[in-house]
């Protein structure tokens, strides 16, 4: 029978700032080189891993880990996430989302585990997916400089989301549920979408140049996105987890998305109705029925303001609607301003 010692630990490493629990209890177990598991259980810690412990701990839990480490059972909590809502912890990585190029591979702080951090604060520096790839080398930097407005905005709502004190109209989920609604059927790749191909290699990748692709309101309030976004991988998943799923390029779209609709729902709502098709305005109206009437009025009356602005363009100058065109954006679209709702 291995009996837990109570006696403090010799060497206890400082905690990171805002280091998540898991990440300190791993180098702390390493340190002592131990699996964590037998170093908590050692430490008279009966559940299994250090993760559990950081959604929550118990009063019993911090106060052994206190005795143990000389440090408060306040500061553990700190460590963990159990501030954060039930509906978003499904957005938790199990450790570092992105990397920081300045940062010790080891350390894995709170903010890092949230899809929609993209900065190291401690170095100034963006960061990458694990993978190594750079928001920089999807957008010039001054794109994303543009960018990155809109997604200071999205973080800032979805981290108070996150921590049950956003109250915005629509929702945090709404606004998930809405950008990834499909607003027009699926589609193959555009020509634009498609890269310069020999006919031999037109007719070797035909499952690719023929694959149906889904086309959801992300494309149309982020064309940023849509332009660069690799086809096969512009669809997200479904509401909430397109973000706690998605690629860091998909995430920062989504951001981007998200404070932007935060910003003007009337206008990106309208929008993005104004650029489906019968079916995808269908699942929209659907998307936004929760949303508070007064809101949706405001929707459809631009949204109608937006087609009689497009009918005196077509009558006008012959100029052929997008619902008969190939192309999945609204680049082919002449540009009307997004600005104040006046009318309706
Ligand atoms: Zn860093």
């Amino acid at each position: 029978m291995y009996a837990p010692s109570l006696t403090q630990l010799p060497v206890v490493p400082r905690p990171a700032r805002d280091e998540r629990l898991s990440s300190w209890l791993n180098r702390l177990a390493q340190l002592y080189a131990m699996p964590t598991n037998v170093f908590l259980a050692d430490c008279g810690l009966k559940r299994n891993g250090a993760a559990a412990l950081e959604w929550r701990l118990g009063e019993g839990e911090g106060a052994i880990l206190a005795s143990r480490t000389g440090m408060t059972v306040e500061a553990f909590r700190t460590m963990t996430f159990e501030k954060i809502a039930p509906q978003a912890r499904l957005m938790i990585a199990p450790g570092n989302r992105y990397v920081c190029p300045g940062c010790p591979a080891g350390i894995h702080p709170k903010r890092r585990a949230f899809p929609w951090n993209f900065w190291c604060r401690e170095h100034n520096l963006r960061l990458a997916a694990s993978g190594g790839r750079n928001l920089g080398e999807w957008f010039p930097e001054t794109v994303l400089a543009l960018l990155d407005f809109s997604a200071h905005d999205g973080a800032m709502r979805l981290a108070d989301w996150a921590h049950g004190r956003d109250e915005g109209v629509p929702s945090v989920p709404q606004l998930l549920d809405f950008l990834t609604t499909r607003h027009r059927k699926s589609s193959p790749p555009s020509l634009a979408e498609q890269p310069i191909l020999s006919l031999e290699a037109r007719r070797a990748n035909h499952d690719f140049l023929t694959r149906p692709v889904a086309r959801q309101a992300l494309l149309i309030v982020v064309p940023e996105y849509d332009r660069v976004a690799p086809v096969l991988a512009k669809p997200v998943r479904a509401g909430l987890l397109s973000l706690a799923q998605g690629s860091l390029l998909q995430n920062f779209a989504l951001t981007v998305g998200v404070g932007r609709m935060s910003t003007d729902p009337v206008g990106y709502a309208a929008m993005v109705l104004w650029a489906s098709d019968g079916e995808g305005e269908h699942r929209l109206r659907q998307a936004i029925r929760g949303w508070p009437l007064a809101l949706r009025r405001r929707i459809y009356g631009r949204f109608q303001r937006l087609n009689r602005i497009e009918a005196q363009a077509s009558h006008a100058t012959g100029w052929r609607s997008l619902t008969n065109s190939d192309s999945p954006s609204l680049t082919m679209r002449p540009v009307i301003s997004l600005g104040s709702d006046t009318g309706c």
